[in-house]
């Protein structure tokens, strides 16, 4: 059961047997909860002689994971894994085996970036099974005149308890549990609602571009790929094959990438396309606030903030984001 704890000071996603190890005080946990729907790597299938070696292994068994305490944010970031791997068959045989049990106190988060606050009316466009919403979290004041408080949390907080699936509903009875309202999933966005933040930075991103930004930055960059790697909303993946020298046996796979590496872009004849530090980061915000809203209406970016904390030399998205406005 994969849940925020504690730990030298540092909220982690650990699995844990005892409730009294959840963490539920609102703090952001270092790294999200990507790894259990997108893993930093996973076998495709085994080959011999150029063929798939037995159908056994093109589907591998998903163990059954309960992820507890997930955060508003990381629920969003939920939002675009579903719809980018809607028909990839590994994501989804692993999405059916997790259980989401969100929580609604919203992390503090330093230089917000977007408003992200936890409101009753966000719960219809979450991807949860079941769904705690704390009466004392200080965003979420309308909730602390609701009627009947429900649980009595690890937190000392008092819950009122959603679920927003029939799987939640299932294991909720399964315990006997009746108490709690059922919110029918409507999508991740809301109706008739456009965003203007998203367009105001696609607009900028598409018709507006500023060398000076992307050549600063470029300098700035090392490319190491952290932001990319604690990113909740980025999933590129690269394909690896690995032959083994006995039996023309091999193994696919798919892994992490970055497409802050240089041979990220790279095609057979050694052409990159992405061929200096400025393009590659570049790309990076382009897909996130200009292509993802293209295709999805919503951003590619949750607010987290984790990759302006994570980066080794300071560069800090709200930052990029404002110069990109203001260019
Ligand atoms: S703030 Fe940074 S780490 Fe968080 S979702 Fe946006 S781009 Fe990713
Ligand atoms: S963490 Fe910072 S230095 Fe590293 S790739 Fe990302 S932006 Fe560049």
């Amino acid at each position: 059961m994969p849940s925020a704890v504690k730990k030298t000071g540092q909220i982690l996603i650990k699995g844990i047997s005892n409730p009294d190890e959840l963490n539920l005080d609102g703090q952001l946990p270092f790294y999200s909860f990507k790894r259990f729907f997108v893993p930093e790597k996973e076998g495709l299938f085994d080959y011999q002689n150029n063929k798939l070696r037995d159908k056994k292994s093109v589907y591998p068994e998903r163990s059954q994971r309960a992820l507890v305490g997930m955060n508003i944010l990381d629920m969003k970031a939920v939002n675009l894994y579903d719809q980018v791997f809607e028909k990839d068959p590994y994501y989804q045989a692993r999405r059916r085996n997790i259980l989401i049990v969100g929580y609604s106190l919203t992390p503090e988060i330093e230089n917000n970036i977007f408003e992200h606050k936890y409101e009753e009316d966000i719960l219809e466009h979450l991807p949860f099974d079941i769904f705690l919403a704390d009466y004392n979290a200080p965003s979420s004041r309308e909730l602390r005149n609701s009627p009947p408080l429900k649980l009595r949390g690890g937190s000392g907080g008092l819950y009122k308890v959603f679920t927003g699936s029939i799987k939640g509903q299932r294991i909720l009875e399964h315990f006997g549990y009746k108490d709690y309202e059922h919110i029918q999933f409507s999508g991740p966005i809301k109706e008739g609602e456009a965003d203007k933040r998203m367009e105001r930075l696609r607009d900028r991103l598409k018709n507006h571009h500023n060398l000076k930004i992307w050549e600063e930055l470029g300098q700035r960059c090392i490319e190491c790929g952290k932001c990319t790697l604690a990113c909740p909303t980025c999933f590129c993946f690269r394909i690896d094959d690995a032959p083994a020298i006995k039996e023309n046996l091999g193994e696919r796979s798919r892994c992490w990438d970055s497409c802050y590496y240089q041979e990220f872009s790279e095609v057979v004849g050694g052409h990159k396309f992405l061929d200096n530090t400025a393009k590659r980061i570049h790309f990076w915000y382009f897909h996130k606030f200009a292509r993802i809203p293209d295709e999805f209406n919503f951003m590619g970016c949750v607010g987290c903030h984790r990759c302006a904390a994570v980066c080794p030399v300071g560069i800090d998205i709200n930052k990029v984001l404002e110069d990109i406005e203001n260019s």
